[in-house]
Order: structure tokens, then sequence, then C-alpha cells
């Protein structure tokens, strides 16, 4: 039997969307379109300090607006959280993550002072700090209130996927503009000991991502460029938790004239400003080019 191709668009809600926001949703539809396959949109709103109902509420408009059609209901990731802590539980089971209390500044001073290496984004790559403390110094920071997050031992969920792969390597497969398929090779280690629980949240992106995409049944998953190296660790954890691979296609990003990411906090127009100033959804698909 052969799966109905099922994608999604799923932004996070803590702003307006802007053009780039536009071409992803678009490029998911329109491929689910021409698949004969399902659309989801998903509201990554796990970070609920920063989520804003009305920014909820004025992208599901801006998606209508653009043309778009979903099925409902529209999954909220923020009503989810036990789901997301039992995917966790099964990780520490596995021996494969640990308590952290160190905080940004913490990381950034020992990472600068050390020269240690950084991830893909630019973040430091986690030194270490506070990876071997006793039960009982973790027991003592909790009881004094610290805020603690749980971390991916890189090392150990490297071995214990090696165990599970029996031999074939970790890699996922990326979709061309023309749908051709080329097998990735897939460096998780680049990542090192990546946050799987946040403090201020009970998931990080990572972990949801990969829950969601596996409870959704998503089989083609189309996201810009920018979370390209972030594949690496997505399909760690699938491996991990015994979860389905998708496919994946990294579309282009839209720039500004000087190259950098679109942002609203960069003075770029969101796809509300467009709409207000009068451009139709034809003209902003001309706009980007789809
Ligand atoms: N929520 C993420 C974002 O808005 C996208 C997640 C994904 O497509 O994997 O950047």
């Amino acid at each position: 039997m052969t799966v109905r191709p099922c994608l999604r668009f799923a932004p996070s809600p803590n702003g307006e969307l802007h053009l780039g926001h536009a071409l992803s949703a678009i490029i998911g539809h329109d491929l689910a379109t021409r698949l004969g396959g399902r659309f989801l949109v998903r509201i990554e709103d796990i970070d609920i300090q920063r989520t804003r109902e009305a920014h909820v509420a004025a992208i599901l408009d801006d998606l209508s607006w653009l043309g778009l059609t979903w099925e409902q209901p529209v999954l909220r990731q923020s009503r989810h959280f036990a789901d997301y802590r039992a995917a966790a539980d099964r990780l520490a089971a596995m021996g494969v993550l640990y308590p952290c209390f160190a905080t940004r500044a913490e990381i950034e001073a020992q990472t600068v002072a050390t020269s240690a290496p950084r991830d893909p984004d630019g973040a430091p790559l986690y030194p270490g700090l506070h990876k071997t403390l006793s039960p009982a110094e973790i027991a003592a920071r909790r009881a004094a209130g610290q805020p603690m997050a749980w971390r991916l031992d890189m090392g150990k969920a490297l071995q214990l996927v090696r165990t599970k792969l029996a031999g074939e390597p970790l890699a996922f497969t990326e979709l061309d503009t023309n749908g051709r398929a080329e097998r990735v090779a897939a460096n998780p280690e680049r990542w090192g000991d990546v946050v799987i629980v946040r403090k201020d949240t009970p998931t990080s992106y990572h972990l949801s991502v990969v829950v969601d995409d596996a409870r959704q049944g998503i089989t083609h998953v189309t996201r810009g460029l920018d979370l390209y190296a972030a594949t690496d660790v997505h399909r760690l954890l699938q491996v991990l938790l015994g979860l389905p691979e998708p496919r994946y296609r990294h579309h282009r990003l839209i720039t500004g004239s000087d190259g950098r990411k679109l942002a609203k906090s960069a003075g770029d127009r969101s796809l509300a400003d467009w709409r207000a100033a009068g451009a139709t959804a034809v003209e902003v698909r001309r706009m980007i080019g789809v």
C-alpha cells in the first residue's frame, strides 16, 4: 500500500509572516497538490512567553489570503507538551540525556575563554559544564530552584544510533527542485550536546518537530535552507525514537537586497504590510518567484 503524501507548514507564532514564510507555505502547499497529497498547518508555539494569539490568528488569515487551504484541525504544539515529555522520558531511559543547569552566559564565557568550537548556527558547542554532576549535586540544585534543561549526550547517542543502524550510515534524502533525490550524510556531532528539553518550556524545537512530523504522518518536510543542518539532529532523534524517516526539501531563502534573511525586526515588510499596501496574492507569488 502506498502512503498518501502529507506535507506541512509549521510557523512559530512569534511575529508576523514575511515573504520568506509565504514562499515556504506556498512551496509546501503546491507540492502537496502536485503529489495529490494532504497539506497541514502546525503552529509551533512551544515558546509560550513569545506566542501571541493575535499572531496565530494573523498567520492563518495571511495563509487564507494567499489562497492556501489546509486540513483541520491545526495542531498547536502547546497542547501536546505531555507527548514531548514522554519522548524525552524515552530518551532519558536510553541513558542519552543528562541534566544541565549552565546559563547561556556561562556557556558563552567558557567558549570564548577556551576558543571552543561553535555549531552550524554559530552558537557555542556545549563545553561540557555540569556534565558530570553527582546525583546529590543535581538534587541540591533542583531543590534550590535552579532552572534545569536536559541535554543529549551526543557521544552516547551516536553510539546507540550506530548499533540501531547496524552499519548503515545516518543520512537523509533531500529532493531538489526537480524532485531528484539525493542521499545526504548527516553529521549530528557538529551540533554537540544539544538541548532536548529547555529550561523555560518542557521541550525543544528539535524534539517537538520530530515527534509531530511522525504523529502527523509527514512524508515530505519542506522548509527553508536555514534548517538544512538541523536535519542532522532530526535524523538522529528519529532513529533513537524509532520514528519514520520523511523526505526533505530545503528551499531557497528570500533575502533582503543586502543578502540577509528577511526579518520583521530588521524592518522588512511583513505580508500584512504588503496586503495593506494593496498587493494581491498573485503579485506576492510573482515577487517571490512561485
Ligand atoms: N517552526 C520553524 C520555524 O518557523 C519551522 C520548523 C520546520 O519547518 O521544521 O522556523
